[in-house]
């Protein structure tokens, strides 16, 4: 018996990076996997992803949703459901970065940040809601930051989304926990994906020198914290922040 086993899991944001991780480790632990990416770039990717996760004998269906838009988490909440026939884990995980300082940041770069990595929390959670309540439980994952907790000069946008996350964790689980509905947030530290990536050499090497542990996390690293809180091994966690950072974050 697998950890996930018969359970179905709906991940945004699973075409690359941390929730390409969970899809997969959640794959090899039994569950049945949809997964969502934004960008046409990334078709190709998530196509060749949701066949390499049906061949662990698991249902794994790609959708290109944007889940910043109130109306596309609606209709993909529909397509999953209609798919899969049910949501048990629900793991908010697409995200992007806009760093600038304060005095260069427009607007845009404000709004941008706030609607991908805050309101999409909202719109996925709100619709997915009902249906977990219809299976009596389920388990909601917010992929967080500890940029969140910590703050960090160039990401005050980033920041305000990520801290606002928590807030709304702490919210739902404090509104659905009568109904077996759990909500946590995971805040990773320095992961190597794309979006770390794009840091400099100095960068890096500034953050390397506070992480205790002494190196950057693995994508798997942040996977496995979410298997846990997605499986029935944590069925008394709710409303908790877990930080999967090396150490940095107090
Ligand atoms: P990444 O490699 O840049 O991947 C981002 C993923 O989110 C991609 O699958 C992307 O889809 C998807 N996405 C972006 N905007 C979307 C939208 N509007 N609707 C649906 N999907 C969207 O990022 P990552 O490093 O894996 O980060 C994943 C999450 O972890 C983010 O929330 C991030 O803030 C958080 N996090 C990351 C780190 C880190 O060090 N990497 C640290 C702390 C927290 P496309 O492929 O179509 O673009």
């Amino acid at each position: 018996m697998k950890l996930l086993d018969n359970k179905v899991a709906l991940i945004t944001g699973g075409s690359r990076g941390i929730g390409a991780a969970i899809a997969r480790k959640f794959a090899e632990e039994g569950a049945h996997v949809a997964f969502t990416y934004v960008s046409a770039a990334s078709e190709e990717k998530a196509k060749a992803m949701e066949a390499s996760l049906q061949e662990l004998g698991v249902k794994a269906k790609a959708y290109r949703s944007d889940a910043s838009s109130y109306q596309e988490a609606e209709a993909l909440i529909e397509s999953v459901l209609a798919d899969f026939g049910q949501i048990d884990a629900l793991v908010n995980n697409a995200g992007i970065t806009r760093d600038t300082l304060m005095l260069r940041m427009t607007e845009e770069h404000w709004d941008q940040v706030m609607t991908t990595n805050l309101k999409s929390v909202f719109n996925l959670t709100k619709h997915a809601l009902r249906p977990m309540m219809k299976n009596r439980g389920g388990s909601i994952i917010n992929i967080s930051s500890i940029i969140g907790l910590m703050g960090n000069a160039g990401q005050a946008n980033y920041a305000a989304s990520k801290a606002g996350t928590f807030g709304f964790t702490k919210s739902i689980a404090k509104e659905m926990g009568s109904r077996n509905i759990r909500c946590n947030a995971v805040a990773p530290g320095f992961i190597e994906t794309d979006m770390t990536h794009e840091l400099d050499e100095k960068t890096k090497e500034s953050y390397l020198s506070g992480i205790p542990l002494k190196r950057l996390g693995r994508a798997e690293e942040v996977a496995e914290v979410c298997v846990f809180l997605a499986s029935d091994r944590s069925s008394y966690v709710t409303g908790q922040i877990l930080s999967v950072c090396g150490g940095l974050s107090d």
